[in-house]
């Protein structure tokens, strides 16, 4: 086995899957694991991150975690490391942004790192040191009312300088626009001036590309997935040289949805009107105590291997209101988590091999029900989804096939193209 490069470390379970999608894309092999492992890595890849579902838990435990993500990545041979987080900043004053990020430049005994949040084909960018969501400015948009981390003040400057002691400073654009070298002496002039973190400004991929450039002898970089577009170059990897590559894909295919989200109910309608066999989850039932797993199960055993079957808990948000009116929403999420993840074990258990789950949380309980503790990821479907191959004792020993979708991602034809994606090649 060689050594990594590159030590990742996600805030969550989705965007460390974003995070490995860019790595992948520019031409590293990258592992993914749920949670700091607890032995050596055993695969030959170039990248592993290390999801930790730290966004919104207490700064300390943030920071804690995340170190001893770091130590694990340390053993393993990685040399540059990468904290990642959400491309909103999602965090309070009290952190988790910059705790974490004090704790791991401690760790790691080093004076100057960036915050760079910028995802521009998502949207996400940065100018003078204000994020934009889109059109509008971040305290414009809806993470202004974001129940748990409100972001009410644009200016990342400012909001980062709130949660650390160390000197906030800004790369702006005047300077990324003019290339690597421009970015690396502003770097170095702000460094002298005794500035620890500088918020990078960046509008497009070239701006990523160039920053990436400025980056290569930097050992830690704090951002969202976008500045992953522009690291891969400095590790002499291309795109296009196989790092997307998973074994075939065998066995039946399935769908588990139990996202609600405006995509979804798309590609639920769409995969139904398309002919897809699909069998729906009343949550009403499952309140009242019927055994939907075993009827659900009942009915996609004799389907299986046939065409992709679909189970669903997907619905529209009037029905949504009607179940939570009756048991709240955490508890009606939980009742349906529990089903649909009992459900795609089972689909596993029966020779699905190739398993799309929609919905962040749903992807979430159906790995921790396959007991999937890491995955390499492959060839992206859509942006920020990935198709993933992981070992799981309950799947064929040639593992099982994984595209984990959170809610509004995707077109509406999502689950016909991703299949199709995996399919081999027509024999001439
Ligand atoms: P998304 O990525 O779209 O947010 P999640 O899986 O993260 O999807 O969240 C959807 C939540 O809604 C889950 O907790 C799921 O169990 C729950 N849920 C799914 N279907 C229903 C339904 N019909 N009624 C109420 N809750 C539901």
């Amino acid at each position: 086995m060689g050594t990594i490069h590159l030590g990742c470390i996600a805030d969550d379970f989705t965007g460390a899957t974003d995070l490995a999608n860019n790595l992948v894309r520019g031409g590293m092999r990258v592992v993914q694991t749920m949670g700091v492992p607890r032995g050596p890595l055993a695969a030959d890849v170039d990248a592993v991150v290390i999801a930790l579902k730290s966004r919104t838990i207490a700064a300390a435990d943030a920071a804690a975690q995340s170190v001893q993500a770091l130590h694990w990545l340390q053993a393993q041979g990685a040399r540059q490391f990468y904290f990642k987080y959400c491309s909103t900043f999602d965090s309070t004053p009290a952190g988790n942004i910059g705790p974490v990020t004090d704790a791991l430049m401690d760790a790691l005994g080093t004076d100057f790192t960036i915050a760079c949040p910028a995802f521009p084909e998502n949207g996400r960018t940065v100018f003078k040191g204000y994020l934009f969501a889109g059109d509008v400015l971040l305290q414009e948009s809806g993470m202004r009312s974001h129940p748990l981390t409100p972001m009410t003040d644009s200016n990342l400057v400012r909001v980062l300088q709130q949660q650390t002691a160390r000197r906030v400073g800004l790369v702006d654009y005047s300077v990324v626009r003019r290339g690597a070298d421009a970015i690396r002496q502003r770097m170095a002039q702000l460094r002298g001036e005794g500035v620890q973190m500088v918020i990078v400004d960046a509008m497009d991929n070239a701006d990523l590309m160039a920053l990436g450039l400025a980056l290569a002898d930097l050992p830690r970089v704090t951002a969202g997935s976008g500045v992953a577009i522009g690291l891969p170059q400095n590790y002499g990897v291309r795109p296009g040289q196989g790092a997307s590559c998973l074994p075939s894909a065998r066995g039946a295919r399935a769908i588990v949805s139990g996202s609600c989200s405006v995509a979804t109910n798309g590609q639920v309608a769409d995969f139904r009107q398309r002919g897809g066999p699909a069998f729906a989850i009343d949550p009403l039932r499952l309140i009242e105590g019927a055994d939907l797993v075993q009827e659900a199960l009942a009915w996609a055993g004799p389907r299986l291997g046939a065409e992709p079957v679909l189970i669903y808990a997907t619905a529209e948000p009037d029905a949504v209101r009607a179940v939570q009116a009756q048991v709240g929403a955490e508890r009606a999420g939980g009742i349906v988590e529990a089903a649909l993840s009992a459900i795609a074990r089972g689909l596993v258990e029966r020779g699905a091999g190739q398993l799309i789950v929609a919905g962040g949380e749903t992807a979430g309980a159906c790995v921790q029900a396959l007991e999937v503790d890491r995955m390499r990821i492959g060839p992206q479907i859509a942006p920020g989804v990935p198709w993933c191959h992981a070992q799981s004792p309950f799947a064929a020993a040639q593992g099982v096939h994984l595209a984990l979708k959170s809610g509004n991602f995707g077109s509406a034809d999502f689950f016909t193209r991703a299949f199709a994606l995996l399919q081999p090649p027509a024999s001439p």
